[in-house]
């Protein structure tokens, strides 16, 4: 097995802190990739991995990940991310959530955190009781409260953006979409797309919930196992990663992938290129998802309300310019977003060089 230093090399981190607890059986792990635009964000995932090992790699790869959405969505944050082992429903109680709250406290800001898997806006109240270093609380406690809103927005730019590439104008009308998944975002996708009189499918696991859907913004319900049959000009993937693979991509007869959830490709590498050779655009999701990490920001800086959708609007210049370079330089949309995400970097690094 690697050794936890050639690990932190491999992704490039310059800092992993290990939280132990016993009294509170607290065992968690704060990761911290790169702080050259700003202190580490990242939300707090609870989980109960099967082992240490899984949790570290789990960390490194969602801090690094953060780097990089931070960076194109133009904010001046670094990437870092939080894992607190152990069940959500049967290991979280207040004291184990505010002590790991005094863990963070002590790195001073260098670390932000948020909600993630496992986690909510009420335990991030009790992480506020020991530090200021954290964002989604509830709006009645003068938080930015649910990001859904905000993120279904981002997806929304993301989706004109591809259309006006793919089709020549951004308008939506008459286009077709196919909602997979219409939990919290999902469901806000879809009344945004209805509001632009798009021909909506939508599917979830959740029978009653497409029922509910469909019948609440107009949209047609289909069955999950028949998603990719449906003819329609867009595949937004809301509910979990994985869903574009080699036998997904085969069926798939729509010309644009863009949706909410996060890692849609299965392999980033084999289908990217696999979704660049048959000309369809893929909207890398770390982009277009980025309303909800924009929203947490806002917070933190005091934006108001209209600036949040401002600077989450911007989604459609910035998808604009990947599905630009990817085309230019013939390589994956991912690797054009991650090559802009680099030179961001790099740039600021720098403006930081001097005092
Ligand atoms: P959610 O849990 O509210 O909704 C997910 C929905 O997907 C649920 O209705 C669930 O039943 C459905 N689902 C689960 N597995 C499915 C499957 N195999 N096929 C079809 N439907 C399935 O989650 P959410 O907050 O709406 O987030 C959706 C995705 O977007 C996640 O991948 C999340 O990580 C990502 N995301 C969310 C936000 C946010 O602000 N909530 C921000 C950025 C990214």
């Amino acid at each position: 097995m690697q050794s936890i230093f050639s690990q932190l090399d491999t992704f490039g981190h310059k800092k992993v802190v290990y939280c132990s607890d016993p009294e509170t059986n607290l065992k968690a792990i704060i990761a911290i990739h790169d702080t050259t635009l700003g202190p580490a964000f990242g939300s707090t995932r609870m989980w109960s991995y099967k082992t240490e090992a899984d949790a570290l790699e789990d960390v490194l790869r969602l801090s690094k990940g953060m780097t990089y959405k931070c960076a194109i969505a133009g904010l001046n944050m670094g990437g870092g991310y939080s894992v607190i082992i152990g069940d959500s429903r049967r290991d979280k109680t207040e004291a184990l959530l505010r002590k790991f709250g005094r863990f963070i406290k002590n790195l001073n800001g260098e670390f932000i955190t948020s909600e993630d898997v496992g986690t909510n806006p009420r335990d991030m109240e009790y992480i506020r009781m020991e530090t200021e270093h954290v964002t989604g609380i509830p709006e009645s406690l003068g938080g930015s409260g649910d990001p859904s809103p905000v993120a279904a927005k981002g997806v929304f730019m993301g989706i004109k953006a591809c259309v006006k590439e793919q089709f020549g104008s951004d308008t939506l009308t008459g286009r077709s979409v196919i909602v997979q998944g219409v939990g919290h975002v999902g469901e806000h996708l879809v009344r945004l797309l209805r509001e632009e009189n798009v021909k909506v499918y939508v599917s979830d696991i959740q029978e009653d919930r497409i029922g509910q859907i469909a019948k609440k913004y107009g949209a047609q319900a289909v069955s999950n196992n028949s998603i990719f049959d449906i003819d329609a000009d867009i595949y937004a993937p809301c509910a979990l990663g994985g869903t574009v693979n080699t036998q997904t991509i085969n069926k798939l007869k729509c010309s644009i992938i863009a949706g909410s959830a996060n890692n849609q490709l299965l392999n980033e590498a084999e289908h990217g290129t696999m979704l660049l050779d048959k000309g369809i655009l893929f909207a890398p999701d770390y982009v277009i998802n980025a309303g909800g990490i924009i929203n947490c920001y806002s917070e933190l800086k005091g934006f108001s309300k209209k600036r949040t959708i401002q600077l989450t609007e911007n989604i459609y210049d910035v998808t604009r310019n990947i599905l630009k370079l990817s085309k230019l330089e013939n390589i994956s949309t991912t690797e054009a977003a991650n090559k802009i995400a680099e030179k961001r970097i790099a740039d600021i690094k720098k403006v930081k060089s001097s005092y």
